[in-house]
């Protein structure tokens, strides 16, 4: 037997992404070692400096050479290099495997679809996409999710998903989906790692992305103090002034989250209003009125200064009390300075996890948002190819919450249900017509 290389984890309490990492790890039964720097500044150094000046957990190592975060480790679990680093590749006779249904995506619609059709004996493949998990696993606490009064953190609620879904019959693979092929019947669906399915039936379920400015020093610093993630990295720098851009709810509860460890919080929104509910406002209000936090209204972020060594230094802005300022660069009133901050949180919203369905023929409108049929009977998440379904906030660029998400991704399998059952009557009558046809 050949021998597993070496992989070693740095972690911290409180990290989805640490989690991410352990759970990629796991699901392919390679053992790790990990090494917690929460509280302990040998450690957290010895990472630092192992990880070339990266200040952000996970790190993670294969037999000593420098893997990276999540990110960079997803992406070579995306490309099948990481099997090849940890010794799994096999001779790869690529045999296809055909499933009932496919979905795609782990957050809470596709964990709850995965519920209701291994429920339904439709021996759902759940696939896990680039986000295991989805977006509820970055939240610290999730408050109004029906029937946990005392709330529910983001990743206990997702993995209790899990482990509901796998008691009724689905399998979970990690993988991300590159296309799915809607010429032919069953669909042929294929992952970035080569994997190859047919599928009679694939829900959407695939969630969306947080978004980027493309400001310059965005690619250099993302992980260097430049996080779309507060909950994940907010705790590397204590003490520090940092800048949250944005003025949604995810932007008002990173603000009011990094109070814990920052020296002031600023927001910039580029506005007068904020998107949030008035409940996300008051409390940001509140800590306004204790100096913890700072608002900066009619303001954007135009360029981030620092370096991968030293981190976030500083970072420009714009403002202009009409709002939008980068769109009133030429105005004489919109106001250019630089402002010193220590880390920069990006909370601009999410943009829908849907190239791999291009080229089905599935509608889908500007931004990627796919078109289902909605309305009140049944059939709501059947999107304009039959067989392909769509649930959770690939879908809903509205409401996007996790019991929304939940709700769509249980229509979806019902939907799928009613769908197999046809396909499978009219595969049978066409079996008796052949036949009484031959006879
Ligand atoms: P939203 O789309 O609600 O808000 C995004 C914010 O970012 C907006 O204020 C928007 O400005 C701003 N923005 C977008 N693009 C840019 C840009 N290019 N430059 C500057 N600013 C930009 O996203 P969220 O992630 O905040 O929330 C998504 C959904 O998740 C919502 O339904 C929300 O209710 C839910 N949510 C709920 C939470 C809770 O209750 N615990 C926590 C987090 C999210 P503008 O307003 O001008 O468009």
């Amino acid at each position: 037997m050949s021998e597993q290389p070496r992989v070693e984890i740095y972690t911290k309490t409180q990290c989805p992404y640490c989690e991410k990492a352990k759970d990629l790890f796991d699901s392919k039964g390679v053992e790790y070692e990990t090494y917690n720097v929460t509280g302990d500044d040998d450690l957290f150094e010895e990472m630092v400096e192992r990880a070339e000046g990266r200040k952000t957990a996970p790190e993670v190592f294969i037999d000593d050479e420098l893997i990276g975060g999540w990110d960079q480790t997803a992406a070579l679990e995306e490309t099948g290099e990481l099997d090849e680093k940890l010794g799994l590749v096999t001779d790869g006779g690529s045999e296809v495997e055909h499933r009932k249904l496919i979905i795609a995506g782990t957050g809470i619609a596709g964990l709850t679809a995965a519920i209701y059709a291994g429920r339904g004996d439709n021996d759902p493949l759940v696939i896990e996409g680039d986000e295991p998990g989805g977006q509820l696993t970055l939240t610290t606490d999730v408050a109004n999710y029906p029937g946990f009064p005392e709330g529910i953190s983001g990743p206990d609620l997702v993995n209790n998903m899990k482990e509901q879904a796998k008691q009724f019959g689905a399998e979970l693979k990690n993988g991300i989906i590159e296309s799915v092929d809607a010429d032919q019947r069953p669909f042929r669906v294929e992952l970035t790692n080569g994997d190859v399915y047919t599928a009679d039936a694939v829900i959407a379920a695939s969630g969306a992305s947080a978004r980027t400015l493309g400001v310059p020093g965005e690619d250099e610093l993302m992980g260097y103090g430049l996080s779309t993630c507060a909950t994940c990295d907010g705790a590397f720098f204590r003490g520090e002034d940092m800048l949250v851009v944005g003025g949604g709810d995810a932007a008002m509860e990173e603000a009011t989250f990094l109070t814990k460890f920052a020296d002031t919080v600023y927001i910039a929104h580029r506005r007068e209003e904020f998107r949030a509910e008035q409940y996300w406002v008051d409390r940001v209000h509140e800590k306004v009125e204790d100096g913890e936090i700072e608002i900066m209204k009619n303001t954007e972020l135009t360029e981030i200064h620092g370096s991968q060594e030293e981190g976030v230094d500083h970072v420009t802005l714009v403002e202009n009390e009409q709002g939008h300022p980068t769109d009133r660069l030429d105005d004489p009133e919109t106001n250019e300075f630089e402002f010193d901050v220590g880390a920069v949180f990006y909370a601009i919203g999410h943009t829908p996890n849907t190239d791999y369905l291009e080229g089905t023929g599935a509608t889908m409108d500007d931004e990627g948002y796919l078109r289902t049929q909605g309305g009140s009977g049944g059939g709501q998440t059947e999107t304009d190819v039959p067989g392909i379904f769509g649930a959770g906030d690939v879908v809903d660029y509205h409401y996007q919450q996790a019991v929304t998400a939940a709700g769509m991704g249980s229509k979806a399998a019902l939907d799928v249900d009613e769908y197999l059952e046809d396909l499978e009557r009219a595969e049978s009558s066409a079996e008796t017509e052949a036949a009484a046809a031959d006879d």
